[in-house]
């Protein structure tokens, strides 16, 4: 068990899962899942982190990750505010450094930070003393999306031995690509990526446990869960892919392909949803689906985070 093995996160900054050791993702996935049972109590407030302030720094716009990390702070009892750059004196040209020196004077625990430059959350552990939570810079990585699908894989399959996960599409832009590649090698389980060759980085075609295919048919087949990635049109340089049309002929998952896959396949995406380019609405909204759950399972894996960081507490320690 993770308890005897002493593991502690308290004060670490969540910057991605390459840093991770597999006992600290054990001790999050365990964590997490006492979280989930206070969740689904009808009051859903505990104590753990009363007197703790938060703030969601949020320079791109998320619907998911930011309501979640909120509701995860409220659920625990801190105070939560949310900065996003619409609406802060970011748009009045206020550097990174002087709004995380401004956030850190008013008294604040942590700091969860969504950036489009890779390594601002990296550079804001320089900055300030708050633990900071990295919720996506860049392409680099989404450590808290790559919890909750390890979390998700989890609870439908049991165990992560003997797993083969395909990772489909934009590997190269997307940050949740990175945080589960890291995440799943460190729990065992093997991962096959498949995307246009322009979208696959050249590094992984080394690394250990990983598979590299041209043909999303070749990753799919039997499959355990299939991650659907979005494709990352705002990071996209020209000429990358031809066409979204002809991206979804070749790449999208659709329920022809799904057959390729075990019969229980779980199909995951992290949202949003391109529906029709990479992932077709009829297995979006499958019987294998198990989309909906990633969302309710990020705020369980959020309040994990936010109380290990915060207290150091273990699972049912912290719960009032
Ligand atoms: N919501 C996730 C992220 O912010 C996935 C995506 O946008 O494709 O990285």
């Amino acid at each position: 068990m993770v308890e005897s093995k002493n593991v502690s996160l308290r004060g670490k900054n969540v910057l991605g899962l390459e840093y991770f050791s597999a006992d600290e993702i054990e001790l999050v996935l365990q964590t997490a899942k006492e979280m989930k049972n206070i969740i689904k109590r009808d009051i859903k407030k505990v104590p753990t982190l009363r007197g703790k302030a938060i703030v969601n720094l949020f320079y791109e716009p998320s619907t998911r990750t930011r309501s979640s990390f909120e509701l995860a702070g409220k659920y625990l009892g801190a105070d939560v505010i949310n900065i996003t750059a619409g609406s802060s004196s970011i748009v009045k040209g206020e550097s990174l450094r002087d709004t995380l020196l401004t956030v850190e004077d008013m008294g604040i625990d942590a700091i969860v930070m969504r950036h489009k430059a890779e390594g601002a959350p990296e550079y804001a552990t320089k900055v300030v003393k708050a633990a900071i939570v990295n919720a996506g810079d860049g392409a680099h990585a989404h450590p808290s999306q790559g919890l909750l699908d390890l979390f998700t894989i989890r609870q439908y399959k049991g165990g992560f031995k003997g797993i083969k996960c395909a990772i489909i599409g934009d590997i190269l832009h997307s940050r949740v690509a990175r945080s589960d590649i890291w995440g799943m090698r460190k729990m065992g389980i093997e991962v096959h990526l498949a995307g246009p060759k322009t979208l696959i980085p050249r590094f992984l075609y080394k690394e250990k446990g990983i598979f590299i295919h041209d043909r999303i048919e070749d990753a799919i087949e039997n499959a355990d869960v299939i991650n659907v990635l979005r494709i990352q049109l705002e990071r996209q340089k020209s000429g990358l892919f031809p066409s979204t049309r002809e991206y979804a002929r070749i790449f999208g998952l659709n329920d022809k392909r799904l057959a390729l896959a075990k019969k229980d396949v779980l199909v995951m995406h992290p949202g949003p949803m391109n529906k029709g380019w990479e992932i077709s609405p009829k297995v979006a909204y499958s019987s294998n689906s198990v989309i909906q759950e990633q969302v309710k399972n990020g705020v369980a894996v959020r309040m994990a985070i936010l109380t290990l960081i915060l207290t150091g507490g273990k699972g049912n320690e912290v719960i009032a």
